[in-house]
């Protein structure tokens, strides 16, 4: 019997470091959705439509292939046959997808590709929509949140430890406004699925938050 993961929560909450290491550890596949609507994003950009166009965006986002691959390095997304991943992870892009991915074609489409993969391996999957909408059926939800200080304080050290200039009052507005607009759009708007675990992450390094999740799916019999 092969078993999903379903990990959702707002930005800077840790979904992705912690569904890696457990990827790794487990050796199932992950699935980092939000690497997806980056790579629309980016597309959508990059092919001059404005970001507040629906209607192009609709249309232009048919154009976008993107597909994901598993290499050593972990998950490469590829955008009309390009390697991506140098591109995508900016805060700038994250805001971006923050504006795209209220629209309804571009959410259709990465659903039914991020369905696909779920369909034939065990998977860890992180996101927004995954245990409410992707993966309604998934063996385990995990919604994995944390204070915005919290949060802010994360993404501001991680820029620093980049190299990048950072502002921490800044951060924790950015994030402050990513939360409103992905939790309250129209469609498969960011919340907890009413099966879903809540983890609050305040107060938690990395391996109590995995050890947490890792006991979570044993005793739902994951592995
Ligand atoms: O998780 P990450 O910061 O990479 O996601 C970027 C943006 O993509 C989010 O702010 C959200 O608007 C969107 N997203 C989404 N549904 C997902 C994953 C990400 O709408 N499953």
């Amino acid at each position: 019997m092969s078993y999903s993961i379903a990990i959702d929560g707002p930005a800077g909450a840790g979904k992705s470091t912690i569904a890696k290491e457990i990827s790794n550890r487990m050796g199932c596949h992950y699935v980092d959705t939000g690497a997806m609507y980056r790579a629309m994003a980016l597309f959508i950009v990059k092919s001059g439509v404005s970001m507040h166009d629906s209607k192009a965006i609709s249309e232009k986002c048919q154009e976008a292939d993107i597909t994901v691959t598993y290499e050593e390095e972990g998950q490469i997304v590829w955008l009309n046959g390009e390697n991506v991943n140098g591109q995508i992870r900016t805060q700038q892009v994250g805001e971006m997808a923050s504006v795209t991915s209220v629209n309804p074609d571009v959410r259709k489409k990465l659903v039914e590709l991020q369905q696909k993969l779920a369909s034939t391996t065990d998977i860890i999957m992180d996101g927004r929509d995954i245990g409410t909408c992707v993966l309604p059926n998934a063996t385990v939800k995990i919604y994995l949140t944390a204070s915005v200080e919290v949060r802010a304080k994360r993404r501001y050290d991680e820029l620093i430890a980049k190299g990048e200039n950072a502002d921490l009052g800044k951060v924790a507005e950015e994030i402050r406004i990513r939360d409103e607009r992905d939790m309250n759009r129209d469609i498969s708007p960011l919340k907890q699925a009413d099966d879903a675990v809540l983890v609050d992450t305040s107060d938690m390094n990395v391996e109590e938050v995995i050890n947490t999740i890792m006991d979570i799916a044993k005793k739902n019999g994951c592995f």
